[in-house]
């Protein structure tokens, strides 16, 4: 059987759809608002009305389905499909029972992981990351998550928590980040960390077209208010990315040393600013990375969108179920 349901379990909504383990098709994709705020209960009745739902409209019986996927932001107790902790989604998620509860509510077996270790396997499989035999992917958005595929092999470490490369430190006194850390990547490389150097700059009042594509609603200015600068040729935006670009390869060189991967990954909504930021990631590595033969490490955009992790989840219930 070859047909699972890929969940994503986000801040602001919970997307699922019908996922074919062999070739990464996703059909039927749905998703819904998910109100953290109603608490998690309201969460996982809803999440699991969601699933039903796309069983249903893809015409497919409950027993076509191989079993559930279910990516969510956060650290997972994945032999126990229980979710550990989740900084960024309203409520109290401490040691939730989430894969009983949804095997409860829909009769089928569901499995949880990291959701950017889901989109690491899906790129790996499906993605940009076809063929390498090692990979990292960086995913950028409101924080910045990683993944590690390592010897053919999606890499989980110690419970689940390998693949944190958003917390590689750039700086040992940098700014304190969300982990009780200084100076991770995070901190510089986040959508956040990129609309706040965007605010500066306005504040600062220097001459860019960032405070024009945000009507000069300081509140307005978001990562893509800057990467569209940016891409307009927008001398401040330009440096923001140079600058983001710069902390980035220094973090990725770090990842190259560790695993001397074939491929890097960069994924999340930061992929949008294309060569912006990939090419002073390329040209850092370059000039940092002198211990790996860093002409056969490609650096590339991921290729899978929104479906990374959709795809990736799905694997990862296909992998537990028939391993
Ligand atoms: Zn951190």
């Amino acid at each position: 059987m070859a047909k699972y349901i890929g969940g994503d379990l986000g801040g602001t909504n919970v997307r699922a759809g019908v996922v074919d383990t062999e070739t990464g098709e996703v059909t039927n994709l749905i998703s819904v608002p998910t109100i953290a705020r109603e608490g998690q209960d309201a969460v996982l009745h809803r999440m699991a009305q969601l699933f039903l739902d796309v069983v249903k409209t893809s015409g497919l019986k409950i027993s076509d389905i191989g079993g559930i996927g279910i990516g969510a932001p956060g650290k997972i107790d994945i032999e126990n499909g229980r979710t550990i902790f989740l900084p960024n989604l309203y409520g109290h998620w401490e040691n939730t029972p989430v894969a009983e509860k949804i095997l409860e509510y829909t009769g089928l077996r569901t499995f949880l992981l990291n959701d950017v270790r889901a989109i690491t396997f899906g790129e790996w499989k499906f993605g940009a990351g076809r063929g390498a035999k090692s990979m990292a992917v960086y995913a950028i958005g409101t924080g910045v998550g990683g993944g590690l595929v390592i010897n053919n092999q999606l890499h989980l470490g110690m419970d689940g928590t390998a693949g944190e490369l958003g917390h590689t430190m750039v700086d040992y006194n940098g700014p304190l980040c969300g982990c009780g850390n200084h100076g991770c990547i995070e901190m510089y490389a986040s959508s956040p960390a990129i609309a706040a150097a965007g605010l500066k700059a306005v504040v600062q009042g220097w001459t860019t077209k960032i405070g024009e594509l945000a009507g000069y609603d300081l509140n307005k200015i978001t990562a893509k208010t800057v990467s569209t600068a940016a891409s307009m040729g927008d001398p401040v935006a330009m440096e923001i990315y140079e600058k983001v670009g710069f902390y980035l390869g220094i973090a990725i060189s770090n990842t190259i040393l560790h695993i001397a991967p074939d491929k890097i990954v960069i994924g999340g909504g930061g992929v949008q600013a294309g060569d912006l930021l990939l090419n002073p990631i390329r040209r850092t590595v370059k000039e940092r990375v002198h211990m790996v033969d860093i002409d056969r490490v490609s650096i590339v955009p991921a290729e899978l969108g929104d479906n990374g992790g959709v795809i990736g989840c799905a694997l990862w219930a296909h992998q537990r179920i028939t391993q």
